[in-house]
C-alpha cells in the first residue's frame, strides 16, 4: 500500500501574527509550483491567535495556499460549555483546520495530559470530521529501561480504544522520542523505523490489517533538511512532524523537496 506522505510543521508557542502569515506566505510561494499529487501532504499548526490570518492567506485562488492544511496544537473534546481557556473541535473547523495535533509530549508533560485525555480528543475530532495527529513517545529514562515498545504500544492502546476502524485508518500518528524533541538528536533512521513497525502492528492489534495499512505514521525529533531522506527511505516512515526546522520557510521547504526526491507521487 503506498500512503501519501506529510510533512507537518508544529510551530508550538512561536511567531506573532505577521511573522506566521510571512512564514506561510514563504511556504506557499514555494508549493505553488507543484502539482498536489507531486506534493507531501503539507500540514502547518500555528498558535490559536494566528489561525485566522493563516486561513485568510491559504486562499483558494490557484496562488498554492490550498495546498497546505491547517492544524491546530491542541483541542477540548466538548463542543462548549464552561471550559475556560479551551477550544473545541468545531471551533477549530471554523478556523479552517483540518488536523488537530493532540498528546505531544510538551503537553503530556507540562499540562498533566493523560492517555484518557487524548482518547476523548481523538473521538471528538473524528466526530467533527477532523484528523487526529496522536503523539507518542518514550523518555531516555525508558529507553535506557528498555521499555520503549510496551510504554509506546500502551500510548496508541489508550489513544484509540473505542475508535472504528475507518476512523483509525485516516488517523495520523507520530513518534517522537522525547530525548530527540528540540535537542538536535535525531533517532537513528533504522531504529525509527522498527518503532513505527512496532507501532503499526500495534494499530492492527487494535483494528485491522486494512487500517493498519493505511494510516500513517510520522517520525518526529530534531527532524532537519539534512536528515529527511534516509527517514522517507525507511519502509514505515510516511513522513515526519518537524518542530525547530518548521520555524523558517527556508528550511521547511527543503524538507518538502527532499521528501519529494525521495518519497512522493501518491
Ligand atoms: C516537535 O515538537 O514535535 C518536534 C519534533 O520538535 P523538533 O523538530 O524541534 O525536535
Amino acid at each position: 500500500m503506498s500512503r501519501k506522505p506529510i510533512i507537518a510543521g508544529n510551530w508550538k508557542m512561536n511567531l506573532l501574527k505577521s511573522q506566521a502569515k510571512e512564514l506561510f506566505e514563504g511556504i506557499k510561494d514555494y508549493v505553488k509550483d507543484y502539482s498536489a499529487k507531486e506534493l507531501p501532504t503539507i500540514v502547518v499548526a500555528p498558535v490559536f491567535t494566528s489561525l485566522d490570518v493563516v486561513e485568510t492567506v491559504a486562499c483558494n485562488c490557484g496562488c498554492g495556499g490550498n495546498k497546505i492544511s491547517i492544524a491546530a496544537q491542541n483541542c477540548h473534546w466538548e463542543n462548549s460549555g464552561a471550559y475556560t481557556g479551551e477550544v473545541s473541535v468545531e471551533m477549530l473547523k471554523d478556523a479552517g483546520c483540518s488536523y488537530v495535533i493532540i498528546g505531544h509530549s510538551e503537553r503530556r508533560q507540562y499540562f498533566s495530559e493523560t492517555d484518557e485525555m487524548i482518547n476523548k480528543k481523538a473521538k471528538a475530532i473524528l466526530a467533527g470530521g477532523l484528523i487526529p495527529i496522536i503523539c507518542c513517545g518514550e523518555t531516555l529514562e525508558q529507553r535506557e529501561a528498555g521499555v520503549t515498545d510496551s510504554h509506546i504500544a500502551s500510548q496508541i492502546k489508550a489513544a484509540l480504544s473505542g475508535l472504528s476502524n475507518d476512523e483509525i485508518a485516516k488517523s495520523v500518528i507520530a513518534y517522537e522520542p522525547i530525548w530527540a524533541i528540540g535537542t538536535g538528536k535525531t533517532c537513528d533512521a533504522d531504529e525509527a523505523n522498527r518503532v513505527i513497525a512496532m507501532i503499526r502492528k500495534t494499530v492492527e492489534s487494535v483494528s485491522s490489517s486494512q487500517a493498519a495499512d493505511s494510516i500513517r505514521i510520522l517520525y518526529g525529533g530534531s527532524v532537519k533538511p539534512g536528515t529527511i531522506a534516509e527517514q522517507m527511505s525507511k519502509s514505515d516512515i510516511d513522513g515526519a512532524l518537524v518542530g525547530g526546522a518548521s520555524l523558517k520557510a527556508d528550511s521547511f521547504n527543503e524538507i518538502i523537496a527532499n521528501t519529494m526526491k525521495v518519497a512522493c507521487n501518491v
